[in-house]
């Protein structure tokens, strides 16, 4: 049996932050896991940001209801549905998703939850465990199935090196010359091939 977990933003959908960044003229916000690889790090700085700029969680749920999944990331996902279990392992949060999960056909998700106070700010996060994705990898294992993960970043590594087979998805250059192990994928195509590598079941 085999399961096959994708990252969220800058895999299937754009990058949240950036694209909120771009709406507020903020430019400390563009900061993401391709930037800075502690995640508590950078999400205390977004928080401090928002914050400081007197934003709540309502501002951002606009820009994301103005997003749309990358080109061709519905069709991927409608063709790896019908070959794969397929889960979504994302550092986003459910606050932030269900719009782009809407437009997906609600994959499973996987991912974390925001603390908004009574004025709708968000004040803290939730991750759901520590080592989110690569837990994920290795509790999938546990149940028997053979995983194969693809991601484009640091918050990914360890979910890729913790499946049977990791694929890098467009991808920034640092991480390719930090992990060469993984084969590099720059479209939908190329994902699409780089799973049907992977799988031990003959796929088209
Ligand atoms: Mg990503």
């Amino acid at each position: 049996m085999e399961i096959a977990c994708l990252d969220l933003e800058g895999v299937l959908v754009p990058e949240i932050w950036i694209a909120f960044a771009e709406r507020t003229g903020i430019d400390a916000l563009r900061a993401t896991t391709r930037d800075i690889p502690d995640y508590d790090v950078l999400m205390r700085q977004r928080l401090a940001l928002l914050d400081q700029h007197r934003l709540r969680l309502d501002d951002i749920q606009d820009v994301i209801a103005s997003l749309r999944p990358l080109d061709g990331a519905v069709e991927f996902v409608d063709w790896l549905r019908e070959h794969f279990q397929v889960v979504i392992l994302s550092d986003t949060f459910y606050e932030f998703a269900a719009p782009l999960m809407r437009q997906l056909g609600w994959p499973a998700l996987l991912c974390h939850r925001l603390e908004i106070d009574g004025d709708g700010r968000v004040v803290d996060y939730r991750l759901r465990q520590a080592h989110p994705k690569r837990s994920a990898v290795l509790a999938f294992q546990g149940l028997n199935y053979r995983v194969i993960a693809a991601g484009d970043s640091y918050n990914d590594i360890a979910m890729l090196d913790a499946a049977e087979a990791g694929i890098l998805f467009r991808p920034p250059q640092n991480v390719i010359d930090e992990f060469p192990q993984f084969p590099v994928t720059r479209s939908y195509e190329e994902l699409h091939g780089a799973f049907c590598a992977a799988s031990q079941r003959p796929l088209s």
